[in-house]
């Protein structure tokens, strides 16, 4: 399984809005095929792996990281080909909660006879696909928010001066998290301020899809030449219902009013909206205002933070805008999930405890 694993983690950057899947099949230690699911329309993971084992999938071990599908897609139920090739067991990793499968894959190849197994590396395996789950779960994509920031804990000088703040190692590792996710979050303030593209790159020899640039702006504020705006990659506005705009500024990107809440958008109506569009990981660049609401909405699965060896000082731009806390009881709890270092920056990764 953790071979599987390894071969899922090849479509990363490339299966979404599909999970990341790869299959095993092998006659004890002696493996026979292998595959992975690389892009939404083509054949999944076990299919490559049974193409690859042939006549001699037959009696053999299949490895799944998640339950193999029942449903006609756009490619015929993976549970049928594992039955039709003769495979004697399957071991699945994770359970798929999509509805067309959740249950029913198993229940086809237990009818079928044959033995199945589940639950071996499933937190791996759930872990890999942390956005699809969330999902399908919770009807919301699963939100990193990556944030850089001074030994003080400060973003950016008074004067908005933030370039640089990570070193190249730091800077490259963020293309990475942009690659693997399904749309780039941020707000008019960071786009008024810094004039993002909030696309990927990557070297050459890496495939991925672009990720939907998803810019908040409530008032309508993004001027025109943004980078945001160039039609570069696909980009959805959302503004508030009362916003209005006469000139063709957004003539390239598309805009979907929503409703408000207070005074920012309401941010479970764009979690939602993103999560119809089959968005499952979202990787929010923003600032304070929009950070800080994520935190306090409870709507941050995971902070990416990068800490650069240098002090910025109190006049220096703080990390996150949150309400005061009445007593330091009530502060939010994070837990260290990896650190490492990148060059001469940390990279913490931390949940909510
Ligand atoms: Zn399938």
């Amino acid at each position: 399984m953790a071979h599987a694993l390894r071969l899922a983690e090849h479509g990363l950057y490339t299966t979404q809005p599909n999970p990341r899947v790869g299959c095993v099949i092998a006659h004890g230690d002696e493996v026979v095929g292998t595959g992975f699911h690389r892009r939404a329309g083509e054949p999944h993971a076990e299919v490559f792996a049974l193409r690859e084992a042939g006549e001699r999938a037959r009696g053999a071990t299949a490895y799944v990281t998640l339950e193999p599908c029942a449903h006609h897609g756009r490619t015929p139920p993976c549970a049928d080909v594992l039955v039709a090739a003769g495979v004697g067991r399957v071991v699945i990793a994770a359970e798929d909660p999509f509805p067309q499968v959740n249950g029913h894959g198993i229940g086809k190849l237990r009818a079928a006879g044959i033995a199945v197994e589940r639950g071996l590396m499933r937190e791996a395996a759930r872990e890999l696909n942390c956005g699809f789950f969330s999902r399908i779960e919770r009807g919301r994509p699963f939100v990193r928010v990556k944030l850089a920031m001074s030994l003080d804990g400060r973003t950016a000088l008074a004067s908005g001066e933030s370039k640089w703040i990570t070193g190249a190692a730091a800077r490259a590792d963020v293309q990475r998290w942009r690659a693997r996710s399904s749309a780039i979050l941020s707000g008019s303030g960071t786009v008024l301020a810094d004039d993002p593209q909030l696309t990927v790159r990557l070297p050459d020899d890496k495939e991925f899809l672009l990720p939907l640039r998803v810019v908040l702006d409530r008032q309508l504020r993004t001027p025109a030449g943004s980078h945001v705006l160039d039609g570069s990659a696909p980009t959805l506005l959302l503004h508030g219902a009362a916003a209005s705009c006469n000139d063709d500024r957004f003539a390239r990107v598309e805009r979907v009013a929503l409703a408000m809440h207070g005074d920012l958008l309401d941010l479970r109506a764009v979690l939602a909206l993103l999560a119809g569009r089959g968005c499952n990981e979202v990787h929010v660049e923003a600032g304070p205002t929009l950070c800080g609401a994520l935190f306090a909405a409870g709507l941050v699965d995971e902070l990416l933070l990068y800490v650069a060896p240098l002090l910025l000082g109190d006049s220096a731009r703080p990390l996150l805008r949150l309400p005061p806390l009445g007593e330091m009881a009530r502060c939010w709890q994070l837990r260290m999930v990896d650190q490492r270092m990148l060059g001469a920056d940390w990279r913490l990764q931390l949940r909510p405890a």
